[in-house]
């Protein structure tokens, strides 16, 4: 999804190095590191299982369940960290029948465990927990529950979470990190509602006090803000991909009085997927399968049942975020949050410090898509026209183990860094290769950005470490400086960070465009000819300069 994190003590006007100063002595809490560091409460247990159950009930805007954790012992310990957030209670935890004591610490439970921890065992730990879930304020931004009526004014529930944590509603290992292996999500609703989850459909079960249950089962590994709720009356159809590794049913899930809508809308969705197989590697759910939900809120990347809140309309809420006319071809709300299948669902970052590998690379699957629509051309100006929503005014990468995230320019800026990449890679199959490579490589795992950063590096035969360090870890935009002095042109690297070498393609006056490869210092162009400007191609995205003797 779209994140705009507003990071007030970035609001001043001033020079990016002070804001990169700012963003780095931001203040974090201790409730910050519990959420996001993998603290000694979590690092020795792996989550195998959720069994997750929750009745949700509308009329007071509350929920009760319980979500039976099934873990490997990886370290003996006797103390577990649980995530639940206030103002969501724990009535009691079980393991082996017996209720097991804790404290409350935030947003986090520490369970003192009686029975034996033995590496290499598995252990199931029951936490039955009821509340009112925070209610979502700005969804999808701004999460939570979001209680909602359609328009024929029947209720209408869903959860979206990125960001805050899928512990709003359910109690687990908040951190990206770790992911079950697979995961049961059994949603009760009253019967008027019918729920979609995530996965698939194994049963339905009429309860006799007016609600019912959906238990839907996800059987490969998810990453927990994407487990989702989507409670409303909806109707279904359905299409299949013939795809790389076979059959892959597409189902579709808009409100009841949308399917004919939707029935247009969706079409969209199988070229798609098979545009992004093309270039990124199989879908990464066939078990799964794929789903668009129709959802109250303008969209999530939920696997295997992506949140639809676009209205039927092209573009991002009938905007061209590129302002180039291609944005407006295809809507960017199955387009963005399915080419998360890939990156963010199958690729998934440990840390939200490194968000970018979900989002610059899924900004940049936008263009890749213009590009399989309507050719090269199209997906290159879509990237360039996106740059206009860089804003520079921090880095990319944000804090490491405090659930943080850096600028929203991991979106453009960082979609913009990957076509770079792409002119650098100078062969697009090769650059193909790449992207399907990543996903290949890190098939259903966690990842640093570090990881991935390395695997471009070494799969192009050139090292890229100062191109991220540049883009990633600062706000400042590359200066290519040029002067002219008797005749003659010397270019150099400014605002750079130490040993950045990028080559660039440019051209001097009129004359056909070289591949130029500056450093920090001044380097003379042996023949300048008759032009005195130079002009470097687009596709790059610096500053040209020209500078006094
Ligand atoms: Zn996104």
């Amino acid at each position: 999804m779209r994140r705009f994190v507003v990071l007030l003590l970035l609001s001043a006007a001033g020079s990016p190095s002070v804001f990169a100063q700012a963003a780095r002595t931001k203040a974090f809490s201790h409730a910050d590191t519990l959420r996001g560091s993998n603290g000694p409460g979590r690092a020795w247990w792996d989550a195998a299982f959720y069994d997750l159950h929750v009745a949700i009930n509308p009329k007071d805007s509350s929920i009760r369940g319980h979500n039976a954790i099934t873990y490997r012992v990886l370290q003996p310990a006797t103390e577990m960290q649980i995530d639940l957030q206030v103002p969501l209670e724990v009535d009691s935890m079980v393991q082996d029948a017996h209720t097991v004591a804790f404290r409350r610490d935030g947003n986090a439970f520490f369970v003192k465990l009686a029975a034996p921890q033995t590496v290499g065992a598995e252990k199931t730990i029951s936490v039955f927990y009821h509340g009112k879930p925070r209610a979502a304020k700005r969804p999808p931004w701004d999460g939570g529950l979001i209680w909602q009526h359609d328009s024929l004014h029947n209720r209408w529930i869903s959860t979206a979470v990125e960001g805050l944590g899928a512990s709003a509603w359910w109690p687990n290992k908040d951190l990206l990190a770790d992911e079950p292996d697979s995961q049961r999500i059994a949603i009760t609703v009253p019967d008027s509602m019918t729920d979609i989850s995530n996965g698939r459909l194994r049963g339905t079960t009429r309860n006799n006090d007016g609600t019912t249950t959906f238990e839907w089962f996800v059987v490969e590994p998810i990453n927990n803000y994407n487990v989702e709720v989507n409670a409303g009356q909806y109707a279904h159809f359905s299409d299949t991909l013939t795809g790389e590794r076979g059959r892959l049913t597409v189902d579709y899930w808009p409100l009841a009085y949308h399917a004919d809508t939707a029935k247009v809308q969706f079409r969209q969705a199988v070229p798609m997927l098979k545009c992004f197989e093309h270039w990124f590697g199989p879908y990464p759910w066939y078990a799964d399968g794929y789903k668009l939900i129709e959802a109250p809120h303008l969209g999530m990347e939920h696997q295997s049942g992506v949140a639809y809140g676009n209205k039927f309309k092209n573009g991002y809420s009938g905007r061209d975020l590129s302002g180039t006319g291609w944005g407006m071809k295809w809507d960017f709300i199955i387009v963005h949050e399915s080419a998360h299948e890939w990156w963010g669902n199958n690729i998934t970052v440990k840390d939200g410090a490194d968000m970018w590998v979900h989002e610059s690379f899924a900004n940049y699957a936008e263009g890749i898509f213009t590009e399989c629509q309507n050719g090269k051309q199209a997906g290159t100006d879509y990237i360039i026209g996106s740059r206009a929503n860089i804003k520079n005014d921090a880095p990319i990468v944000g804090a490491y183990g405090v659930n943080d995230e850096g600028s929203g320019d991991k979106y453009y800026k960082g979609g913009s860094l990957l076509h770079m990449l792409r002119q650098l890679v100078d062969d697009d199959e090769k650059w193909r290769g790449i992207l399907r490579g990543l996903n290949n490589t890190f098939w259903h795992q966690t990842v640093t950005g570090a990881q991935v950063q390395a695997y471009i590096s070494e799969k192009a035969g050139i090292d890229f470490s100062k191109v991220f360090e540049q883009y990633l870890t600062t706000a400042r935009v590359p200066e290519l400086e040029y002067k002219i002095a008797n005749g003659q042109m010397s270019y150099r690297w400014a605002n750079v960070v130490p040993g950045f070498a990028m080559p660039v393609r440019a051209g001097v006056g009129n004359g056909a465009e070289t591949w130029l490869r500056p450093t920090t210092t001044w380097q003379t162009l042996p023949n300048t000819g008759s032009g005195d400007s130079l002009a470097v191609d687009r596709n790059f995205y610096v500053v040209v300069k020209r500078v006094k003797n």
